[in-house]
This record gives C-alpha cells, structure tokens and sequence, in this order.
C-alpha cells in the first residue's frame, strides 16, 4: 500500500513537472519593464508572465526552465491599446498585418461606427473568424445600415412604425450575434431624418440584452446642445451607458466652452445618466462636405457664407477625395475657388452639387487645441483613433501616440498613466469588455511595450500614412504582431462579443 502511494505521489510529481515545463516552453516572462496596469496606477516595477493567450502571473517572478525571457530595459508595459471608434476594418481582409493600428500599440479595434456596420454582423464575424487579423474586432450595429436595409432608396424621411419594427428585428439579430450595441450617425444621410423615438426604440432594443449606446451626435458645431440633450436623453430613457463619439467642439464661436459643456455632462452623471466620450487629439475633422449644412440647404448662399466664416475658413476646408475632379485632393477650398474663378460660397456649393452620389471626403480644421486638450482631460474621456487603414487623414496612424507625446510629454495635460488607462482599462469600461485592458492575471495578453520618451506620430497631413515610434512590441493573444518597427506574420486577433454576462440595462429605480 505504502509503495504504490508512494509510487502514485511520484507519477503525479512527475506529471506535474511535465505540465510545467510544457507549459514553460509556451511561456514568456517580461522582466525589467515599469508596468502600467491601465487602472490608472502608477508604474510598477513587476514581471508579467504570458503563457498561450493569457496572463498568468504578475509580480516578482523568477524565470521557470525553458521560459523565453524577454529583457523589458526599463521600458513601459502597458494593456494593449483599445481603439473605440475605428474604422480600420476597412480592407482588413487585404491588410490583415494593420500596420496602421498596431504600430500605434492597438490591440483591439471596436468597429460598425457612425451608424454604419456590416449587415448581417454575423457574416462578418464568420469571415474574420475564417480569415483573423492582427488585432482583436468588436463591433456595433450601425442605425443608418438598419435604415439602408429596411427602407432602401425611399429614406430621407421619418420611419414608419412598422419599418422601425423591421429595424429593431435585425438590430436583435445581430446584438444576437455579439455586437456591444447600437451606434448612430445622426449627423449623416439618411438618419439625419429620423425622429427621436425611432432611435429611442432600437436604443431600447439594445438596452434590453445588455448593449449599449454610442453615437455620431446630430450636431457638432451649431446644433451640438441640441445633440448632447438628445444623447442624454437616450441615456435617461434606457439606463444603459451612453457614449460621444469623437467630441468635439466644431464651430469657431463655442471655441473655449469644453469646460462649460463637460458641466453639462457632470450635471447629467450626477442625475445617474452613465454618459462618457472619446476624442481624437486632432483639430481637423474628416467627413463629406455635406455635413455642414444640417439643414440640407446645400444651394443657400448665405448659409454657405455662415459655414466658411463660423465653422471653417475656405483655407482649412482640404479635399481627400474627390471623384468628379480628383485634381482637387490636397487643396483647400479657397485655391479651388481660384481655379474655378469664383468665390468659396459658389464653389462650396457648386461642388455639393457635382459630387452627389459620388465619393468626396474633406479634411476640415475647426477644432481648438484648449478643447482638445479639456475633453481628453475630462474624467469619462478616453482616447479613440476615428481612423482606417491608409487613411488620408493622419489619425489613421497617428492618433495614440499623438496624445502620448503631445498630450503626456509636451503639454502634460494628462500623466502617462492616465493616458495609458484612457487607452485601455477606461475604455474597456466604456465598451463592456471584461477581460482585456488592463494587466492583471487572467486578463488576455494584450500588451504593448513602449518607450516613454520617446513615442511619437509621424503622420502628418501632407504625408498621412507615416507609421508612429516608439511601440517597440504589441502582443496580442499572446502573439507577438509588432517587433522592431515591423508587423510580423502573426494573425492572432480574435472576435470580442458583448459579454455573455451582460444584464439588461433598465430603469429600476424611481424617477428618472
Ligand atoms: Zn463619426
């Protein structure tokens, strides 16, 4: 009895060792790196363990045999970057690498933005599981999609109700199939035509099995209280979180109100409206030229008067696209109308109506640096990229490390760690995502090593596809996709569905 005891206790130490090294040969230990953990804590002098797609230790570790040991030099390690509002799933089948985003440290991409999605949701998330990328995808579904789906051509006007009821049934389908919730584009065709309570009701849907809420608002520049009252209210109406996509103060007279408007914000937290944002550290936006009449009044002169004096001046509207005169991209509307003899409110309008139905993007400058740097500042910000791949403005590839060295080591708006859990642990939060964002055992390995001193942008307008420096090694899963300023040919990214233990979001409490 005692021997086969004995001999029993020795086969399980020897099974146990077999599993450690095994499990050792699968492992990397990150030593000498000052850890970020995306809390918002301080840096930490720790190793970090991966073994296969996890964290599995955090703390002063010693190096198990056969362990790959990777020498951190003091350099920072932070969770690997989630990107809130991205549209880098853009051609990511043809750029599974995303050179774009991990070269910036992002991990995660959070897709289906500005009320636009993939249709049915759970083909793409097919596609992506047949054919993965670099990086982790989640996805919203997007209102203006519902829309093009239900209504087709018949859609510059107010839904009827069996046709939001139509719209709500593939929003279940897809929240169904994972998505974290409903995102719109109100500022775009066709759901600037929408009514409240159409939003209202898919919002609701999305509420009911846990999703959430996050939006292009109505306005960003003459209508933006208007816009943050109707995202507030959404807010108030479901209980379920609600999020500002970019924000921004776009119009030259709210110039300097960030702290005003983010009182207005507090107010509505303070009544238990979960409301939170994300901004891009740019002063320039990207869209179509037709989102500066909310009016649709594209051939009112006096209102284009109004738009190149109060929102942005002929020099800081540039063209990226334009497909009826693409001699046009790089130059700014006040050169055009040069060329064109006239002046900017003829051409303004004129090129509206060239371009209908046609593709045209412009790059517009009306956003102040102060408000920027407010916004990124505000408690419930964090950061997002608004960017695609090969995207013509510079955000594409720049926008992280932007707000690392502008914002963290030139203007010290924010510390490191704020940064970094503006980049991570915050906006995990924000997006219902359990396991990733910040660095603690269990969590996915996710993680970037940078140099503090040293990140950067380098995209700039004239040249918008320069990769950012400074992230010396992205991992995700476990995998490492970002080594020595190059992707490798690593495609561990993985599908992130709304959290299975998602609760409904309802108003249980009295009066809201
Ligand atoms: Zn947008």
């Amino acid at each position: 009895m005692i021997n086969t005891s004995r001999s029993l206790l020795a086969s399980t130490v020897l099974m146990l060792l077999a599993s450690a090294s095994a499990m050792a040969q699968d492992s990397t230990l990150i030593t000498n790196a000052r850890v970020i953990d995306g809390t918002g804590s301080p840096a930490q002098s720790v190793a970090v363990r991966i073994s296969g797609a996890k964290i599995t230790a955090v703390g002063n570790l010693q190096p198990l045999a056969k362990e790959t040991v990777i020498d951190a030099k003091g350099l920072v390690l932070a969770p690997g970057f989630i990107d809130s509002h991205s549209h880098h799933d853009r051609g990511i089948f043809e750029h599974r690498d995303t050179p774009e985003v991990v070269s910036q440290g992002i991990t995660t991409i959070v897709v289906g933005q500005d009320g636009g999605s993939e249709l049915p949701l759970g083909d793409f998330f097919g596609k992506l599981k047949a054919t993965p990328a670099s990086v982790n995808v989640a996805s919203y579904v997007g209102h203006n999609s519902l829309r093009d789906k239900v209504m087709g051509e018949d859609s510059k006007r107010v839904a009827s109700a069996a046709e939001v009821q139509k719209m709500v049934q593939l929003l279940q389908r897809d929240l169904g199939a994972g998505a974290l919730g409903l995102s719109t584009g109100l500022e775009y065709e066709p759901s600037s035509y929408s009514a409240a309570d159409e939003v209202i009701a898919l919002a609701k849907t999305s509420a009911s099995v846990g999703g959430r809420y996050i939006s292009h608002m109505r306005s960003e520049d003459v209508r933006l209280d208007a816009a943050i009252d109707e995202l507030v209210n959404i807010g108030a109406q479901t209980c379920m979180p609600v999020q500002i996509s970019h924000f921004k103060l776009a119009i030259r007279n709210r110039w300097g109100d960030a702290p005003e408007v983010l009182k207005k914000l507090d107010a509505a937290r303070a009544r238990g409206i979960d409301v939170t944002a994300d901004v891009y550290p740019y002063e320039y936006w990207q869209s179509t030229l037709r989102v500066l009449f909310p009016e649709r009044n594209f051939k009112d002169r006096k209102y284009a008067e109004f738009v190149l004096k109060e929102v942005a001046a002929p020099e800081d509207l540039i063209m990226s696209a334009f497909e009826p005169e693409p001699s046009y991209v790089g130059k700014h509307i006040g050169e055009i109308a040069a060329l064109r003899k006239t002046d900017p409110a003829t051409t303004l309008m004129s090129m509206i109506a060239e371009a209908d139905g046609k593709q045209e993007m412009v790059i517009g400058k009306s956003m102040s640096e102060p408000d920027i740097a407010a916004l990124i500042a505000w408690k419930h910000t964090n950061i997002s990229s608004d960017g695609g791949l090969g995207d013509l403005h510079p955000r594409g590839a720049g926008a992280f490390p932007r707000v690392l060295r502008q914002q963290v080591r030139e203007k010290k708006t924010i510390t490191l760690q704020q940064a970094i859990h503006k980049m991570s642990g915050l906006t995990a939060e924000h997006m219902g995502i359990k396991d990733r964002g910040t660095i603690r055992v269990g969590a996915a390995a996710d993680l970037v090593l940078l140099n503090p001193d040293t990140v950067a942008d380098r995209a700039t307008l004239e040249d918008p596809s320069q990769l950012s420096v400074g992230i010396e090694q992205v991992w995700v899963n476990g995998q490492t996709v970002w080594r020595g300023g190059k992707t490798t040919t690593a495609y561990p990214g993985t599908l992130i569905k709304r959290d299975a233990g998602a609760k409904p979001f309802t108003c249980s409490r009295a009066s809201r």
